[in-house]
């Protein structure tokens, strides 16, 4: 079926249209993934280093265009110009890491035979899947899909991008800057729009993996379409991340971690997978985290750029608000009715409340004492909310960071290392970060992923890359044939 029509995207900020794209039905889907499995018989013959060479080119045409890149960013998701920009640096780090360690990782080795195999030489290879469908949200347009896209090619594969229908503008320029680039690669990576049924053409088309990063309740759907053709598939779903605050913290460490509550649960406007949505304190700490949390969330700015005083110095040297507005325009109301519950439960407010959502701004919220079968622990929230509990000890914090059906990342603060080590060593999620949140957002040599509602499979590092390929196993016959039979009879 051939796409029909048009669509346009807006601007979360004043909701006027920006641009207009095609939706993509199934033939146009399949014909660019016929084109991309096409092109990856050139990028097969490049070799390790000519794939190098030119993802590291590719890299270096994002760094040069960041501005540009993050300006369609800012325009299609509301975020101000530095975390636009930020995202695009992220981005860049990924791709670079991809680049320069696919060989390491994925190239042919020779492995030990084992006993019984003493006249075979065993060799292991990551052999390309061919082509991969990365479909991938809204709220980091270029970091996201980058994790995937990136390792992906540098595993050999081609890609063909379903960017949201939200940012279809971010996913078409990264493929235009892609062709433009490497024009002799030009149909290796392609993006194409639309919304649900245009992923949903994607993970039908006969791609060789999906990559797909959204909603829990959407990675279901894409995980029965997949399962139609035993298609593989990589899952990042939601997440209801916690930070665990152990009782033997100093003035120090209870103003560290009350400052990295404060960023990870209010940067992006809370629009974060593994952004700070509840946290559990022991007892003794909690009233001064709290305490700690407002007078750092009540300096954080948000409402139109310009219209500020305070927030971020932006590259053109203006003030940008530290957040802008929620990306979906359903969000509000969505955060608001969240809030509502909350309190109606018994929650206690320490800064905002529902009205500090004045649409499509949400203004920060503290809570305090939130039951725990309320939807603000237990579902996203994606707004700038955090819930800050108290618990008996770090062993009753873990076991409610536990209770969540998500299971993405993770933060603990403690006194000594080793009480958050070990306590991160409990924790079921994908990521722990001991003594700041969201560390390992920004290393691409870790694996990212989780596990129950946040999905499975995992994207970034060695195991991201291995993700993208096919082991084969290769055994080579010495001719040793007298050998060959002592050694059988003898393991
Ligand atoms: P979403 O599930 O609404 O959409 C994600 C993508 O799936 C979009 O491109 C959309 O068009 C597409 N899609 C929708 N229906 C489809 C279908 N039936 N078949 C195939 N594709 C379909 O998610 P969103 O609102 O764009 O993104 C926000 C969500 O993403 C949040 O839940 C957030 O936590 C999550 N997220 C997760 C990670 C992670 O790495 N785990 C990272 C970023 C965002």
């Amino acid at each position: 079926m051939t796409g029909t029509g048009r669509f346009v995207s807006l601007s979360p900020a004043t909701g006027a249209e920006l641009a207009g794209y095609p939706v993509h039905g199934q033939q146009e889907v399949s014909a660019a993934v016929g084109r991309a499995r096409e092109a990856a018989k050139g990028w097969a013959r490049a070799g390790w280093s000519g794939r190098r060479a030119a993802l590291l080119t590719y890299k270096r045409a994002l760094a040069a265009r960041t501005g540009e890149i993050a300006a369609v960013v800012a325009a299609e998701t509301g975020k101000p110009d530095h975390d636009a920009r930020s995202e695009v640096l992220l981005a860049v780090i990924h791709l670079d890491w991809a680049a320069r360690h696919a060989r390491r990782v994925l190239g042919r080795r020779s492995v030990a035979p084992g006993l019984l195999s003493a006249h075979q030489r065993a060799l292991l290879a990551y052999r390309p899947l061919g082509v991969v469908g990365v479909i991938g949200p809204w709220n980091y347009p270029v970091h996201t899909p980058m994790g995937s896209i990136g390792y992906a090619l540098a595993a050999g594969n081609g890609v063909v991008f379903k960017p949201s229908e939200l940012t279809p503008g971010t996913g078409v320029l990264l493929a235009r800057i892609w062709a433009e680039t490497l024009p002799e690669h030009a149909d290796l990576f392609r993006t194409v729009t639309g919304q649900g049924p245009t992923g949903e053409a994607l993970a039908r088309s006969g791609v060789d993996k999906v990559a797909f990063t959204g909603s829990s309740g959407t990675a279901r759907k894409v995980a029965a379409v997949c399962a139609e053709s035993l298609t593989p598939l990589v899952a990042e779903g939601g997440g209801k991340d916690a930070v665990l605050v152990g009782g033997d913290l100093d003035d120090a460490g209870l103003d560290r971690a009350a400052e990295a509550v404060v960023w990870g649960a209010m940067s992006n406007a809370g629009q974060t997978c593994a952004g700070v949505e509840r946290v559990y304190a022991v007892a003794s700490v909690h009233e001064e985290l709290c305490e700690r949390i407002v007078r750092r969330a009540k300096q954080v700015v948000t409402g139109p750029a310009e219209t500020e005083t305070a927030g971020t110095e932006s590259a053109d040297g203006s003030r940008d608000p530290h957040y802008g507005p929620l990306t979906l325009p359903s969000q509000p109301a969505k955060v608001e009715h969240h809030l509502k519950d909350a309190i109606a439960a018994g929650a206690r407010v320490l800064l905002g409340g529902p009205e500090s959502v004045r649409a499509p701004y949400v203004h920060p919220v503290v809570l305090a004492d939130v039951p725990e079968d309320s939807p603000v622990m237990r579902e996203e929230t994606f707004g700038p909310v955090v819930a800050v509990n108290p618990v008996r000890d770090l062993d009753e914090a873990v076991e409610r960071a536990n209770a969540s059906p998500y299971a993405l990342g993770a933060a603990v603060f403690s006194g000594s290392r080793r009480t958050g080590e070990e306590a991160a060593a409990r924790l079921r999620a994908g990521a722990v970060s001991v003594g700041s949140v969201l560390g390992f957002a920004a290393i691409p040599s870790l694996p990212f992923g989780g596990s129950g509602e946040s999905g499975y499979g995992r994207v970034h590092g060695a195991d991201g890359l291995r993700g993208f390929a096919a082991p084969q196993a290769i055994t080579v016959r010495r001719f040793a044939p007298l050998a060959d039979l002592t050694s059988y009879a003898t393991p």
